[in-house]
């Protein structure tokens, strides 16, 4: 059934949930993980009239302040065959297994925010672009006037508030991520979540750190 959150004014439906046991990179597995799926019902250029997010939950998050909090948006290369493009598959991995090691936390995969929330068709191209044209990926961006980052964080107010949570603990690189639970008055604490650097995502993470601000502590040269 469709609903209208209070705090973001968005109308969503949470379309059904069900326990899911996973084998987690490290090779524990967690067996009380229980996934829901969200969907948006909205306009937006960039991202469809609808949005899906799957949100893994674990322990009580219901009420609590300081819960273990990450937010992922959708990049199949990396997550489904470990392109090591960037840190995506990485970022995934680690997450799932910080939650599970601290028995409590939430996930939040955005299904629909591939490339930084420009979509799977755009995303294809700025690669073709980064490896064909010698650009890197903010002009890629620019060359197909897409918006360096496109992405939406309301629905996650939505999410949140859906589970009543008070305050949460990001594993994040990206500040922009930090300032906009600020402005919606979450408290947010900022957990670090890099990666190992590689020959391959080395230019990606560089130019994420010099130009979109990312809070990597790698020293480039
Ligand atoms: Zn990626």
């Amino acid at each position: 059934m469709e609903e209208t959150d209070s705090i973001s004014n968005l109308k969503y439906r949470m379309d059904g949930k069900f326990k899911m046991p996973c084998k987690l990179a490290d090779g524990t597995l967690q067996k009380n993980f229980t996934l829901y799926l969200f969907s948006f019902l909205r306009d937006n250029k960039y991202i469809g009239p609808e949005e899906h997010f799957h949100v893994l939950v674990l322990g009580n998050i219901q009420g609590k302040d300081n819960v273990l909090t990450r937010i992922e948006s959708a990049c199949t290369y990396a997550h489904l065959y470990g392109s090591q493009l960037c840190d995506c598959q990485f970022q995934l991995q680690e997450a799932l297994i910080k939650i599970s090691k601290n028995q409590s936390g939430i996930y939040i995969y955005c299904l629909d925010q591939h490339g930084r929330g420009t979509g799977i068709v755009n995303h294809v191209k700025v690669y073709q672009a980064e490896q064909e044209l010698g650009l890197d990926t903010v002009q890629a961006h620019l060359k197909f006037s897409l918006p360096a980052d496109a992405r939406n964080y309301e629905p996650i107010i939505t999410i949140l508030n859906y589970f009543n949570v008070k305050g949460i603990k990001l594993m994040t690189n990206n500040p922009k991520r930090l300032d906009f639970f600020r402005k919606y008055n979450i408290p947010v604490e900022r957990i670090p979540h890099q990666g190992p650097l590689n020959s391959f995502n080395k230019n990606e993470l560089k130019i994420k750190k010099e130009k979109l601000g990312h809070l990597y502590a790698y020293e480039f040269k």
